[in-house]
């Protein structure tokens, strides 16, 4: 998925033609239906002279990723050029102006990450709150100390991962705009599966439902390509209650 807004993707998915302009990965996990695009995006890239891509993935996937991405250069007989770096989950990476992101580590069932975009605001502190516009303007040529610096987390991307990643995350509950995986809607694949599997059922979701009420709005992903788009959307009609239905969109296939 792209953000053309912060030329950025989340994962490559099996590849496509239509990613190689953007200059940045932000990898999720190896699973190869998030992965095994890396190695065309980056030789389309090198075919095309772009500069190398940056690259971002959990620190266990680097060694073997460069493994593969070396192999990939010997059968082609070119050395592709790219900019791999392991996350480090303690850092806020530049994205442009005020906007920057960070990894947050996910439950699935090998090293994996979500991403939260953030923005950097300026916010008036409390104590000053009760003052009017003009004295306000007044004040800021007198002191600098009127406001403090926050972090507002814009768009969350799951990745996959069980609902963990959200119920123990505050950043991720306080998202703006939350890209979610939900893999199973109904009882044929019951919780205790999609947990066994490192996924999210729709009926974690339901069940907790208000560690969503910040949300503005929820992008549901990655729905098991068993289900066909009618039955995800009565699923979701049927179990979740109306106001998170409301702000709820599945990402299907058409
Ligand atoms: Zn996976
Ligand atoms: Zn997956």
């Amino acid at each position: 998925m792209t953000v053309p807004q912060f030329k950025l993707m989340f994962d490559a998915g099996r590849g496509s033609s239509k990613l190689t302009e953007v200059p940045r990965l932000l990898l999720t996990h190896g699973h190869l239906d998030h992965s095994s695009g890396v190695p065309y995006f980056i030789s389309q890239r090198c075919l095309r002279r772009l500069p190398a891509a940056d690259i971002f993935c959990p620190p266990e996937l680097e060694d073997p990723l460069r493994k593969i991405l070396q192999l990939w250069c010997e059968i082609e007989h070119y050395q592709m050029d790219y900019n791999l770096q392991p996350i480090d989950y303690d850092q806020l990476y530049p994205l442009q102006g005020s906007f920057f992101f960070k990894a947050v580590r996910t439950v699935h069932r090998v090293p994996s990450n979500g991403y939260v975009i953030l923005e950097k605001t300026r916010k008036l502190k409390e104590e000053f709150k009760h003052l009017a516009g003009p004295e306000i303007a007044r004040l800021k040529h007198e002191r600098d100390d009127l406001f403090y610096e926050a972090l507002r987390p814009t768009i969350t991307f799951s990745g996959d991962t069980q609902i963990e990643f959200v119920l123990e995350n505050e950043i991720v509950r306080q998202s703006k705009i939350l890209f979610l995986e939900c893999t199973y809607v109904s009882e044929d694949r019951p919780v205790e599966r999609a947990r066994k599997w490192g996924h999210t059922h729709l009926d974690e979701i339901a069940a907790n439902a208000e560690a969503f009420r910040d949300v503005e709005h929820l992008f549901l992903i990655h729905f098991s390509p068993r289900y066909r788009n009618d039955v995800i959307r009565a699923a979701l009609r049927k179990k979740l209650p109306d106001w998170l239905h409301e702000k709820t969109t599945p990402f299907l296939l058409s």
